[in-house]
């Protein structure tokens, strides 16, 4: 059977652009991506607009010969021509691999040699130097893509895209001091997409702001929510996120009827445009995710917004997400905990204790696992890893199929609803952002200064959480000793702290580079050997 090269049609099955570009049937004129400028008003792109650029796209992606499944390194912030890009890659059988522009060189490189992708495209404006000279590279701007250095033609064994493609890869923190890609197919993410569309949470005329960067997949949910619903999305640039007032005006400016992100980015605004916020003509709803919301905060939320629809969406990168469950409105005064509610109409979350017994009784806890159509087809190039996270199925191991360990913990309440309790293992949100402690203890004993260190998630009194490290050090290694030998110094030296830091930093993203870095004699250790993170935390809440 001969097929030429382009010939994509004979594929079948729902691929990720299918669900998006579907409103550019009913509703080409209606807007798809609205951004915020930086004068005047918003740039709109419509369904039409946006499906001509992402054929355009595709047909220069195909013309490059590259095999369905081929990693394209998407170096991007959110953005309608990001946007176009990443729905090209979906039509032309591509798999994305979204990177932030501000990626540290080195962890680039790494992401380079793990994903082995063909081309790397970013924005015109891009400023990334020093690609390796084997990586084909293209930019988009004005609509266009252009193919600076094509990449070497892949051998194509097949033509056909198939929805058991991968869609795209994100890399988040591992455990291994390796940044761990999830794969997410075709099939995955539009059954999660199906999944999270019948919860009716946006609609055809509500703008749904966006405000997690494009390599988080947060920003992929609420792509599919805004395109999926026949909405528009309105992607916010981190610059303007991270200023309260630059964000209200944002929000205000596209008219945004909806916004979602993980809960630090209400923290400044609560605490300093609480009057903004409830100004706002259009907001109508709030969806939150990556970590629990502190409860003072959501409540003041609902003070300043009443009447509007939050969303506690729970879930991870491999799976997308999992639940979304509405907040109650008002918060029960007694109230402990949020629920996280149940799983998304196709999927079911299970709990299993310690022993390894299915538990379902209210108020008996255990580790959550996901059976569900949308998870991820495992982390890539890492079999031990998918190994250890999609495990056979406890309802029916001998089918073969499998469910994913979550690693989270949670309890059921009186109606089967489900409440997160923590972790069971090392790894943290900090600000929402996924940080395994291990990757970033690995790079700080990677210092030869250090001999051990410890990281943990330091609370903060405001309601977050700070990454925290504390290292011993060796003074051959070049590092400052502590001044007082057994207790962690009151103020470490800012020498070796910035020294670590920036060490840090050339390496791992932001959120991963401690905030409070503190030199110690030793690490304390529990009854079984172990660090003693609690201890630890305890010496920076108690008196230096
Ligand atoms: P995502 O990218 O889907 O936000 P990550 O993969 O970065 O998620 O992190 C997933 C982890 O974050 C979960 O396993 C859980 O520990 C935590 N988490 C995510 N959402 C929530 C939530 N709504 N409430 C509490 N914890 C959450």
């Amino acid at each position: 059977m001969s097929q030429r090269p382009d010939d994509t049609a004979a594929a079948t099955g729902e691929f990720l652009h299918d669900v998006l570009l579907d409103p550019a049937r009913h509703t080409p004129d209606h807007p798809a991506v609205v951004e915020p400028a930086a004068t005047g008003a918003p740039t709109v792109t419509t369904y039409a607009e946006l499906t001509a650029t992402v054929n355009a796209h595709a047909a220069t992606l195909r013309a490059l010969e590259l095999a369905p499944g081929t990693r394209v390194l998407l170096e991007a912030e959110l953005g309608a021509e990001s946007i176009a890009v990443l729905l090209a890659c979906s039509r032309a059988g591509l798999t994305f691999v979204p990177v932030s522009p501000e990626t540290p060189p080195d962890r680039l490189r790494t992401l380079i040699d793990t994903a082995r992708p063909a081309l790397h495209v970013r924005a015109a404006t891009g400023e990334r130097t020093d690609l390796p000279a084997t990586l084909g590279t293209a930019r988009f701007g004005d609509g266009e893509l252009t193919v600076e250095r094509a990449p070497a033609a892949t051998a194509r064994r097949r033509h056909v895209p198939c929805v058991a493609d991968p869609a795209y890869i994100v890399f988040t923190s591992g455990t291994t001091g390796r940044p761990k890609g999830v794969v997410m197919s075709h099939r995955a993410v539009t059954a999660f997409y199906r999944g999270m569309l019948a919860h009716r949470i946006a609609a055809p005329g509500d703008r749904v702001a966006g405000t997690s960067p494009l390599h988080f997949d947060f920003s992929l949910l609420t792509l599919g929510l805004a395109l999926g619903s026949g909405a528009a999305l309105v992607p916010v640039p981190q610059r303007l996120v991270r200023w309260p007032r630059h964000f209200l005006r944002a929000l205000r400016d596209t008219n945004a009827t909806q916004v979602t992100g993980v809960p630090s980015v209400w923290r400044q605004v609560l605490r300093h445009e609480a009057d903004r916020l409830s100004e706002l003509a259009h907001l109508r709803g709030v969806l939150f995710c990556g970590e629990e919301f502190p409860l003072p905060e959501l409540r003041r939320l609902q003070e300043l917004r009443p009447g509007m629809r939050i969303v506690n969406c729970y879930g991870a990168t491999e799976s997308m997400a999992a639940t979304f469950e509405d907040v109650p409105e008002p918060l029960p005064a007694d109230l402990e905990r949020l629920s996280i509610g149940h799983a998304h109409p196709g999927a079911e979350l299970l709990l299993r204790d310690g022993d390894g017994a299915l538990v379902d009784a209210p108020g008996t806890p255990g580790e959550m696992l996901l059976r569900s159509p949308a998870l991820f087809s495992g982390y890539w190039d890492d079999p031990e890893a998918t190994r250890a996270a999609l495990v056979p199925d406890p309802l029916c191991p001998e089918s073969g199929q499998v469910v994913l360990r979550t690693g989270d913990l949670a309890v059921r309440g009186e109606k089967g609803e489900l409440y997160f309790l923590g972790r069971t293992d090392s790894q943290v949100q900090i600000n929402g952002n996924r940080v395994e402690l291990g990757e970033v203890e690995r790079r700080l004993t990677g210092h030869p200064a250090v001999t051990a260190a410890a990281a943990l998630r330091l609370p903060l009194p405001d309601g977050g959480g700070c990454l925290a490290a504390f290292v011993v050090t060796d003074p051959s290694g070049g590092a400052r000793q502590p001044s007082r030998p057994g207790a962690a110094e009151a103020a470490p030296g800012e020498d070796i702290a910035a020294t670590l830091r920036d060490f840090c930093a050339r390496t791992l993203p932001g959120y991963m580079v401690p905030a409070e870095l503190r030199v110690v004699d030793a690490l304390p250790v529990t009854g079984n050997g172990k660090v003693d993170r609690e201890a630890l935390a305890a010496s920076v809440a108690g008196p230096a």
